[in-house]
């Protein structure tokens, strides 16, 4: 077998690219990454700043779930169809789980990563992190065009019926929405705050650590943002709460 060469990194989630700086010194290997997600990886600071609201992060804030080793990124990776070494790939750029998700199609298998997930952990996880479900969802329909004879979701096994996964992901944030626009509807005006505490409390997430808040914070406003963008619901600002009504004229 030969020797490791070449290291492509989907996104800049610690779960994914934790290990690369290991892995890039031992073999010396050359690192993929595309932009923006290649930045956070150089910066690893960056998630917990971000997730933090842009405050300097708290000490809790900083652990190995949000912040892995940096590396550097010899190559950005771009959408399109090249040679990783000798190797014949096709690039994907996916956004919606993070901003510019990769995933990597070689020899007719899809590496997803975390552009769709298995079904378990989608209901493992209640609230699946997503950063926009707009974007995951275009994402999503783009993946039930793309031509391969089977995928590997992230955190799921290789299967040949990813089409059939790739819907029930679909369907999953389609409740979701619609359990949103129905909860707002009902109370008539929800601010943000209570909105993340509604959805964690109805979903039955355990939630014990401040990092752990505050990825669910971001995964409650990504399927805001996508309500926002397909104008189920308006938001505007009251009491300097950031609130959300329904209002159809
Ligand atoms: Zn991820």
């Amino acid at each position: 077998m030969g020797q490791l060469s070449h290291l492509f990194i989907t996104h800049a989630h610690a779960d994914h690219y934790g290990g690369a700086a290991f892995v890039r010194e031992k073999y010396s290997l050359e690192t993929w990454a595309p932009s923006l997600e290649a930045a956070v990886m150089e910066n690893p600071v960056l998630e917990p700043l971000y997730l933090h609201g842009g405050n300097d992060p708290l000490p809790e804030m900083r652990n190995k779930f949000l912040e892995g080793q940096p590396v550097q990124i010899d190559r950005i990776a771009e959408e399109t169809t090249e040679y990783i070494g000798d190797i014949p790939v096709k690039i994907h750029i996916f956004p919606g789980h993070s901003y510019r998700q990769a995933a990597i199609e070689v020899n007719g298998i899809l590496f997803a990563a975390d552009s769709y997930f298995g079904s378990e952990y989608l209901y493992k996880h209640k609230i699946p992190y997503i950063t926009d479900v707009s974007y995951q969802l275009e994402t999503l329909n783009r993946l039930l065009e793309i031509e391969v004879s089977g995928a590997v979701p992230g955190h799921g096994k290789f299967e040949h019926t990813y089409v059939s996964t790739v819907k029930e992901n679909i369907d999953y944030h389609k409740d979701i929405m619609d359990w949103i626009e129905a909860f707002i509807r009902t109370n008539k005006e929800v601010s943000h705050e209570t909105l993340v505490s509604a959805m964690c409390n109805a979903y039955g997430v355990t939630v014990t650590h401040l990092s752990a808040w505050m990825l669910y914070r971001t995964a409650v406003t990504a399927y805001v943002n996508g309500l926002i963008r397909e104008g189920r619901i308006c938001h505007y600002l009251k009491d300097f709460r950031w609130t959300f009504c329904i209002c159809h004229y």
